[in-house]
């Protein structure tokens, strides 16, 4: 039989509305109403309770003569295809530690009866991520991925806490001023989350080569640095294209924030997203020259409530991409939150652009004027 144990998932609330109808679910868009005034329906859903089907099949019919096993199958299946079972997994579940029992639980909403939910945390706990910069971004990443646990974490970082840190960056504490993030980060999250392994490197990234020495053993790379300004993105990605390591960037605007994934020789990279503006865009490279040309130094812009809901979605796609348990948004996309209205969007879609790309492809970097332009060669 194609089920075992299976139960009404324990995040839904199965309960009458009167004598014809009941409900799974209270949540808008994950609640189904069954009609059902002989209460057959409610009767098999009530016992699918985590106890073994034929049990429960026993029991319906002896209630139901009238039904027959196919019928009951196929009420099953019908709440299998709704979401609204899953299988039991009584023994797997005693291996998941407690604080991470609630990411299951949420897991749960996402998987039906033929995958299994604690499979999704152990994706995640066996995870190694390289975190590239520890400030607004990182440093609020760092204390996501605490929660979520993976395997180890290796976080790069130069800088200093400074007081003008303290309103956004919340890892950190007014005894920390002075000293380095990297220090501070390290001490922080093995008193968050002492499962962790972790590795802390005070380094500041200058070019490919400075990433590629941590490549070893990563599983994804996140890039929470944005200084200089898309030069710093570029090197990140020529390092992840060539360790062919799956990388999630966020950049924090104004008032939005900006997530985007690569996955090398599957999605386009930041270059080919490059190449992709500069024959679309005829005023691209304009804006870059003119950006340079003043030397745009903007003072900080970062309102924690803006940065937590970037860095959210920064680790949330994380997970996406690590364990699939929902299909990611932002690969070969920019996915764009506005922290003005609350509102999502993404971007127009960019692919490989294997014959043109000089970083993920066959292309030239002089056959295009804006790699100049970011080489300094112009
Ligand atoms: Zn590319």
């Amino acid at each position: 039989m194609k089920y075992k144990q299976p139960r009404v998932k324990p995040i839904y609330p199965l309960y009458r509305l009167n004598e014809n109808e009941f409900r799974i679910g209270a949540q808008l868009g994950i609640t189904a109403e069954f009609n059902d005034p002989e209460k057959q329906m409610w009767e098999l859903a009530k016992r699918l309770d985590g106890r073994n089907l034929r049990e429960v099949i026993n029991e319906v019919r002896e209630l139901f003569p009238e039904l027959t096993v196919e019928d009951i199958l196929e009420g099953v299946q019908l709440l299998d295809e709704e979401g609204f079972i899953e299988e039991t997994f009584k023994d797997n579940g005693k291996k998941v530690p407690e604080r991470y029992k609630p990411n299951v639980n949420y897991f749960s909403r996402f998987i039906g009866t033929e995958k299994n939910r604690y499979d999704i945390q152990q994706k995640i706990s066996n995870t190694t991520i390289l975190l590239l910069g520890l400030g607004g971004g990182g440093s609020n990443i760092l204390t996501l991925l605490a929660g979520l646990g993976p395997k180890k974490v290796i976080i790069l970082d130069y800088d200093i806490v400074e007081e003008g840190n303290l309103g956004r960056q919340l890892l950190y504490r007014e005894k920390d001023i002075g000293k380095l993030k990297t220090e501070v980060a390290l001490r922080a999250l093995k008193e968050m989350n002492s499962t962790i392994e972790i590795e802390a490197h005070n380094l500041k990234i200058t070019t490919p080569d400075d990433v590629l020495a941590f490549a070893e053993g990563i599983d994804l790379v996140i890039c929470a640095i944005d200084e200089p300004p898309f030069i710093a993105q570029r090197i990140v990605n020529q390092a992840i294209v060539r360790a062919n390591l799956p990388c999630v960037f966020g950049a924090s605007q104004v008032s939005r924030g900006r997530v985007y994934t690569v996955i090398p020789k599957v999605t386009g990279c930041f270059d080919c997203l490059n190449l992709q503006y500069s024959i679309n865009d005829p005023q691209f490279v304009e804006q870059f020259i003119g950006f340079r040309n003043i030397n745009f130094s903007p003072p900080t812009v970062a309102y924690a409530p803006g940065i937590y809901q970037l860095t959210a979605a920064i680790v949330d796609e994380a997970v996406r991409v690590i364990t699939g348990y929902a299909q990611p948004r932002s690969l070969g996309t920019q996915y764009e939150i506005n922290f003005e209205d609350g509102s999502s969007f993404t971007h127009p879609t960019w692919s490989r652009n294997e014959k043109q790309c000089p970083t993920c492809g066959k292309g030239n970097i002089s056959d295009w004027e804006i790699f100049q332009y970011y080489e300094n060669k112009k």
